[in-house]
């Protein structure tokens, strides 16, 4: 009995490492698109996080050299602030998300995070540091616990509840038949689309990453999930270093810094209030909004 249980518990292990790496992978995916295509240094040493200042030098990139995607993107993400980089779709905010994973290499300037390039350090200490809340969050077929608590394997109850809390959806889970243990995904309970994002915001909670890349969801939620979403977001984004990619300006008026780009520049930044008074691109993107949120309502 001992002898068969050992290798089964360990195959177990195993399947389940690979599975989370698969799944960790697919959310990559969902948010940004590439598959890793950098190595690490020879003897690199593992990202020592201090704060959580996020840097990007004037930073030059293009998928292929003959067109420029981003050029000469340079923005501070101060420890514990909140960034939002909006923009024009195609003005570059993903591949700025993509380079600060290192899924590329930049092709001119830095991307630093508390000083230490990206490319000095080792590509797993820097993927342990952010966390990401995809758009959407991929279930396994598993006890809505598993789900939570991949984010940060040997996990206690305690932990996983913590960060069930902060995303807003242990009560929701109390009131499932088998509360913890109910299973989800696609041969079990369907979640609404509203109620995985806070399964991903647990999970990443539980991660405890001390910087957050966020992006928001282009699908429009109800008007009341996307609020509490947003709350939950919020509440998950203290006390670290958010960068927020944002396709409705409403959700990110809060922000201690706007970062406008429009075709791989910046050409506006500075708090919400500061750019309407500017009266520039910000001013005008927002005046747009508004107006499509009044046609819509
Ligand atoms: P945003 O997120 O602001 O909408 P992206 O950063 O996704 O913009 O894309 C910026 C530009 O880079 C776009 O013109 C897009 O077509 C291009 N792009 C994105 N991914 C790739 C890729 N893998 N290969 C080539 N071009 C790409
Ligand atoms: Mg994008």
């Amino acid at each position: 009995m001992i002898q068969i249980t050992m290798p089964l518990n360990f195959l177990g292990t195993v399947y389940r490492e690979i599975r989370q790496s698969l799944v960790d992978m697919g959310e990559m995916f969902d948010l940004l698109d590439q598959p890793a295509e950098v190595t690490d240094k020879p003897g690199a040493p593992d990202l020592k996080v201090t704060g959580g200042v996020v840097e990007l030098d004037n930073v030059a990139f293009g998928y292929d050299t003959a067109r420029p995607i981003l050029k000469g993107v340079s923005v501070t993400v101060p420890a514990g602030q909140n960034v939002a980089l909006v923009g024009p779709s195609g003005s570059g905010k993903s591949t700025i998300g993509r380079l600060l994973f290192r899924f590329y290499d930049v092709q001119g300037g830095a991307l630093r995070i508390d000083g230490q390039d990206v490319r000095d350090i080792t590509q797993e200490s820097l993927h342990d540091a952010i966390g990401v809340v995809p758009q959407d969050t991929v279930l396994f077929n598993d006890t809505i616990r598993y789900n939570i608590a991949y984010g940060r394997a040997g996990a206690t109850q305690e932990q996983i509840e913590e960060a069930a809390r902060a995303a807003q959806i242990h009560d929701f889970i109390l009131s499932l038949p088998e509360g913890y243990d109910t299973m989800v995904g696609e041969r079990g309970l369907k979640l609404s689309g509203g109620e995985k994002q806070r399964v991903g915001i647990a999970r990443t909670l539980l991660k405890n990453p001390p910087i957050l890349l966020l992006d928001e969801a282009t699908s429009a939620l109800d008007t009341e999930t996307e609020a509490s979403i947003q709350d939950a977001l919020k509440r998950a984004g203290q006390g670290r270093t958010v960068i927020t990619i944002a396709h409705r300006l409403s959700t990110i008026a809060d922000a201690d810094r706007i970062v406008v780009l429009e075709k791989g520049k910046v050409v506006e930044q500075g708090t919400h209030d500061a750019l309407l008074a500017k009266a520039g691109r910000y001013a005008q993107l927002w005046a747009r909004q508004q107006s499509e949120d009044a046609e819509a309502a």
